[in-house]
């Protein structure tokens, strides 16, 4: 009986998804084949969101509707790219024009301001902004973590102040260099009042989420976008860890989830999934894991619902 109730309930909670966030950064540039994405594939998706009624939404209106806390559509998709690397003005934006699709571009300003060569210069930039929104995408491209929380601020303010100057108007989102954060970046960055605050951690959008820490889903190669459009949210208040644990050794994650569910997967990057029973919507797992990169994500998962964060090693 029990089991039964348990499976209906996964069942059930298939059926439904959630709104997503894609991340694109390089457009029909196979030299850079891990972060590109290939125009016939990128055409392949944008008629995807077609045939199946999706609605590519500007970020503004995902702003309004977070904030007047109004259920977001499953059906709605939001079409980042980061780092405003010359092949997407180049090749890129004539399909976002074409489907008329709304995008919102992070721009990477240190490289545009000293005319890195791969990188969009401001008039690309402005050009652009007839079609998507403008957005910051931090000054030096750093690891954030590794700097100390002033460096944090100084980068930031020399980004926002470049990007007033040339674009006539401040930036309402930012996007976090290489996805990584932490708490005291985020508290730096926060300093800025944008609107929105991207991460990197590979999930999906509903109205309680943090408009702050917006998960994005990177489109790469050649994803499986119907999974990917199938993720849901998992309610999740991460407790432990916050941060990377010292000497690198997780010795327990501590999360609670909706009470409803009985058991969670749960993956440590480095080792495989694994399962954990869930006692009155508490996730407690106790594990010496010895974390061998700088970068990790730890992610819980029920059925198409996921949570994940990032853990970077910092100072
Ligand atoms: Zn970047």
């Amino acid at each position: 009986m029990y089991r039964k109730f348990f499976f209906l309930a996964l069942l059930v909670s298939t059926l439904y998804s959630d709104a997503h966030i894609f991340v694109y950064h390089r457009f029909g540039d196979n030299k850079h084949a891990s972060t590109n994405v290939a125009l016939p594939e990128l055409r392949k998706q944008f008629d995807y969101f077609k045939k199946h009624n999706y609605e590519v939404i500007s970020q503004n209106r995902l702003t309004q509707a977070l904030k007047n806390k109004e259920t977001i559509s499953d059906k709605w998709v939001i079409l980042n790219i980061d780092d405003s690397y010359k092949s997407f003005y180049q090749n890129g934006l004539a399909l976002f024009k074409e489907y008329s699709y709304p995008f919102t571009l992070y721009v990477y300003i240190q490289a545009t301001n000293a005319h890195y060569g791969d990188f969009m210069t401001w008039d690309m930039i402005k050009d652009a902004s007839k079609y998507g929104e403008i957005a910051l995408h931090s000054n030096g491209h750093h690891h954030m973590v590794s700097l100390s929380s002033n460096d944090v601020y100084k980068d930031t303010k020399k980004a926002y102040d470049s990007f007033v100057k040339n674009m006539g108007y401040p930036p309402k989102s930012y996007a976090y260099p290489y996805g990584e954060y932490d708490l005291s970046v985020r508290a730096e960055i926060e300093k800025f009042n944008f609107d929105l605050i991207m991460n990197q951690n590979a999930g999906a959008v509903n109205k309680n989420s943090d408009p702050h820490d917006l998960d994005r889903t990177a489109l790469t190669g050649a994803p499986n976008l119907k999974v990917k459009l199938r993720t849901r949210v998992l309610e999740t208040k991460w407790i432990e860890p916050i941060i990377y644990p010292q000497n690198g050794v997780l010795k327990n994650i501590h999360a609670t989830i909706p009470t409803s569910i009985q058991k969670v997967e749960y993956y440590v990057s480095g080792s495989k999934w694994r399962v954990a029973k869930v006692k009155d919507g508490e996730v407690n797992i106790s594990n010496e894991i010895k974390l061998t990169k700088t970068r990790t994500r730890i992610f819980l998962k029920y059925g198409n619902q996921q949570s994940s964060i990032i853990l970077v090693k910092g100072k």
